[in-house]
């Protein structure tokens, strides 16, 4: 049964009712297109909520360059595309809801605490509602019909009386999400639909997720979950980072973790050592700390001078002798070494499904500049379901704002240029 509005000329279906696909269909409903969202779930925005609930870090201060080296291999091509919604322009798209942010001491950005995420998804689909925007949710999109169409399923009723509708839009945004998180509709079941097509898909792989380590069961049991703040660590021999790391029963978790996951997902392809080493006295020079460990007595229990003299209370004596069955012996030189890189062998990351973002998805190479899919014009890509990688930080919101404003400025032109033809 076809299923399309009747002012055919301008109607742009938007699959997927994430953050991505929301802000290309607020973008084009504002340049006057008759705009549909197709959302399966019975909600829109189910992962944008539940990054509220961690802090809800909606972009980042920093200065653009640097705000574009978090993209990794992909920095050029983002650094164009934050043009396009900037970290600014999201400030303002926020107070333009009634969400007023703030910047951190990190330079993430938040919504002011009194601002729950729900409310600026409630403020944010009442306003696509007034421009026009019709949010059809438990509709999934089964795939492609023909050179321009698409078969969706309306799973509104009861299953037994779905129905399935053939679209005809003068184009589509498909912003179906990455693999994580399964329940909040973010499967990555899309991938054989597109596939069909001819379109590289990368396989998906877990990003910004906790580390695995085989500790040892009397670790686990002493140790527990516990915090290791103020300490630097580095992936063999890569670039350090500051922060807090949470001991888990499974291995290690927290932002610096999350950050280093490309790092230690190559290592772990290449079969080699994925070592994560931990400087637990960062602000010390090796100097200072030999200097420091030098005063320790004969026979001085170790886990009373390294709280005493380095304020390296619980758990880090246990994580010390996990290591290094011997710590306790070392002599002053080894324990700093040790101290300063104590080497923690991961064994794997945590499961896809557990992870905060999906590395992998549709190749730019099968996407042009607009990020219309090359293999069919008329159907552009936004947010998680490409193919790139950010940190935590506000990176990875900002990155499916940014791509959903540069796609709806994509179907613009494509529209342009079939009236054109026309
Ligand atoms: C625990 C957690 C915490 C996070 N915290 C932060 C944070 O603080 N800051 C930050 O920047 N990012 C954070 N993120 C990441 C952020 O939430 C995602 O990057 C973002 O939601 C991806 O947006 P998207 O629009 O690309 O896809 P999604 O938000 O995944 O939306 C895709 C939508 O497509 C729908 N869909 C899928 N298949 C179909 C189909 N066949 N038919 C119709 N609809 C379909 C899905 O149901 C879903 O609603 C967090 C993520 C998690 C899991």
């Amino acid at each position: 049964m076809a299923e399309t509005p009747r002012d055919n000329a301008s109607f742009v279906a938007v699959v997927g009712g994430g953050p991505a696909g929301l802000l290309a269909a607020q973008r084009l409903a504002e340049a006057g297109c008759r705009v549909r969202v197709y959302e399966a779930q019975a909600t829109v925005g189910r992962k944008f909520l539940v990054a509220g609930h961690g802090g809800f870090n909606l972009s980042n201060a920093e200065d653009m360059g640097r705000f574009a080296s978090r993209y990794g291999p992909e920095e050029p091509r983002f650094r164009n595309l934050l043009h396009h919604f900037s970290p600014l322009e999201l400030r303002a798209w926020a107070t333009g809801l009634g969400i007023e942010t703030f910047v951190g001491t990190s330079g993430r950005i938040f919504p002011v605490a009194a601002h729950k995420p729900a409310e600026l998804l409630r403020a944010w689909v009442a306003q696509l509602g007034e421009l026009g925007v019709e949010i059809l949710t438990r509709h999934r999109w089964l795939g492609f019909v023909g050179a321009t169409g698409l078969r969706v399923r309306d799973e509104s009723g009861r299953p037994e009386v779905a129905r399935e509708l053939v679209l005809e839009p003068v184009a589509t945004i498909l912003a179906l999400g990455g693999a994580s998180w399964a329940k909040t509709g973010s499967d990555g079941a899309w991938v054989p639909l597109v596939e069909q097509l001819g379109v590289a898909v990368t396989s998906f792989a877990p990003a910004n997720c906790g580390a695995e380590v085989a500790w040892s069961a009397f670790f686990k049991e002493k140790a527990g979950r516990a915090p290791l703040k103020n300490m630097a660590l580095r992936v063999n021999d890569g670039p350090a980072l500051r922060g807090e790391i949470m001991l888990t029963e499974y291995g290690l978790e927290g932002t610096p973790v999350y950050a280093k996951t490309p790092q230690l997902r190559a290592a772990l392809a290449t079969g080699g050592p994925a070592n994560l080493h931990l400087n637990l006295k960062p602000d010390l020079t090796p100097e200072a700390l030999l200097t420091k460990l030098r005063q320790r007595r004969p026979g001085a229990s170790l886990s009373d001078f390294l709280r005493k003299t380095l304020h390296l209370g619980p758990p880090v004596p246990t994580l010390l002798r996990e290591v290094q069955p011997e710590a306790a012996t070392l002599d002053p030189v080894a324990l700093a070494a040790l101290l300063q890189a104590l080497p923690i062998a991961v064994t794997g990351l945590r499961p896809l499904d557990e992870a905060i973002s999906t590395a992998g998805g549709i190749a730019f190479a099968a996407v042009d500049d607009h990020l219309m899919l090359r293999q069919r014009p008329g159907t552009f890509v936004a947010g998680e379901m490409l193919d790139w990688e950010a940190p935590t930080g506000g990176y990875l919101l900002q990155g499916c704002f940014s791509t959903g404003a540069w796609v709806a400025k994509g179907v613009l032109a494509w529209q342009q240029a079939m009236r054109n033809i026309r």
